[in-house]
């Protein structure tokens, strides 16, 4: 039997995967594959478990933000801030998203290392709550747009602080040698906050730090506060300027194999309110609003997705190919970075996995893999193959190679379930051709 760990699933008395009481095996029947499925119950959980921790470790100074590229779409919006959080941005899709969910523009924190003009003035006009900036080039741009719109545009800076948060490469962000924000020591963040503190245009808020990704430790999210919070503490005594907020990021790891490991979330932001609080007793100043922006953590295991099993090659000494009916065109995380994940027969959910498996996608490129070496229930053509945790980083990343439609998407609730994005048709695949 393949350990589910995520606390949605289970493994009904007909020996299937469930997912929030729906049975994966009549999803699959009722709705095709290959299909996504997302528990809103799972998702409305960890949303409550952070907005909690905010009321008890920072006396609601501060609130959670949904990081919506881990998973973007009107519904997800509504959920979230239906939950008190707010939401961040990274593409003008991504904000006209939010805005056409119904999301106020004061709710939205917009974010991204090369965002365009047309971008800046869409997130302007909307009146977002805060743009990021990223670099000098942007802070100038967004001066000049917002005095040509005579607006005062609420502005934080992204700061690289120079940490090594010991994840994989493609998804480490804090230190020196990364595309996003500005270098904390070689002294070009703080000669960015000088710039937006005497530019016209922007009014500057406060400063924000992503140190990376699918982080297990509290450590570096403990290091980055500590040295978010010295620059903090320095524009205010070298610069008269006290920044009303401080946005410490996402990065929270999730369970993509039942072994892998973290601190759950309320100890983070246990240790990290602790290290605020005394760093502002020692500074002597008042503690700044305190946001952080969970995107993973938020969908990752509240979603699978179901495939049904196509054809199957065993290469005697070599491996054995089980293919499926999706692939990297609905979940290219394995073919870019080799991610973990868990797989299981969701109609053997409840027999032993000794059965070694490569799961192939059905698209023309060898490396189109979801997962190499891992044991699953003995696979019959027709089966129902479950891939965990994979609310996070399927959908949004999702293409049509191949001219696969995107699958449809499914949320479930309390036994209950629902489309909430339709799955592409051929005719939408040729819609935009001419
Ligand atoms: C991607 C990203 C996040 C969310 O990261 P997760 O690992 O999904 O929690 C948060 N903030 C910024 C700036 C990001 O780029």
């Amino acid at each position: 039997m393949v350990n589910i760990y995520s606390p949605c699933l289970n493994i009904n008395k007909e020996g299937h995967l469930a997912i929030s009481g729906c049975d994966t095996i009549t999803l699959a029947e009722q709705y095709g594959t290959p299909l996504y499925v997302m528990s809103e119950d799972e998702v409305r959980r960890v949303c409550k478990s952070y907005v909690d921790s905010f009321g008890k470790y920072y006396h609601g100074n501060g609130r959670p933000i949904y990081a919506s590229k881990a998973f973007s779409c009107k519904e997800m919006y509504r959920i979230v801030t239906s939950e008190g959080l707010d939401v961040e941005v990274v593409s003008g899709g991504e904000l006209y998203t939010a805005l056409q969910a119904g999301v106020p523009g004061e709710n939205i924190h917009f974010q991204g290392n090369n965002k365009t003009m047309q971008e800046l003035e869409f997130a302007i006009d909307s009146n977002v709550s805060d743009i990021v900036v990223d670099n000098f080039a942007e802070l100038e741009l967004l001066g000049k747009l917002a005095r040509e719109k005579g607006k005062t545009v609420r502005v934080s800076l992204r700061i690289k602080p120079g940490i090594d948060a010991h994840t994989h490469e493609f998804i480490r962000t804090g230190q020196v040698d990364s595309k996003f924000g500005l270098d904390l020591t070689s002294g070009e963040a703080l000669q960015a906050v000088t710039r937006a503190i005497e530019l016209d245009g922007v009014k500057l808020i406060g400063l924000h730090c992503h140190i990376g990704s699918q982080i297990m430790e509290k450590e570096p999210f403990v290091h980055a506060a500590e040295v978010m919070l010295e620059l903090h503490n320095r524009i205010y005594k070298e610069l008269g300027v006290e920044l009303e907020q401080l946005n410490l990021g996402g990065g929270f790891g999730i369970h993509y194999l039942e072994t892998d490991d973290f601190i759950p979330y309320h100890e983070y932001m246990e240790a990290v309110s602790a290290k605020i609080g005394e760093k502002c007793v020692e500074y002597g100043i008042n503690q700044p609003k305190i946001y952080i922006e969970p995107g993973r953590s938020i969908v990752g295991e509240a979603g699978i997705t179901l495939y049904t099993v196509g054809n199957i090659k065993e290469i005697p000494n070599v491996r054995s190919y089980v293919s499926i009916d999706g692939g990297m065109f609905d979940n290219p995380r394995y073919a870019l970075y080799q991610s973990d994940y868990t797989c299981l027969i969701a109609n053997k959910a409840a027999q032993p996995a000794d059965y070694v498996a490569t799961i192939a996608g059905k698209c023309c490129e060898s490396g189109d893999l979801i997962q190499e070496h891992t044991h699953i229930q003995k696979p019959e053509t027709g089966d129902i193959l479950a891939v965990l945790s994979t609310g996070a980083y399927n959908y949004s990343m999702a293409s049509n190679y191949n001219r696969n439609p995107r699958p449809a998407f499914v949320m479930v609730k309390e036994g209950e379930s629902r489309i909430i994005i339709k799955g592409e048709t051929y005719e939408d695949l040729v819609h935009n051709d001419l």
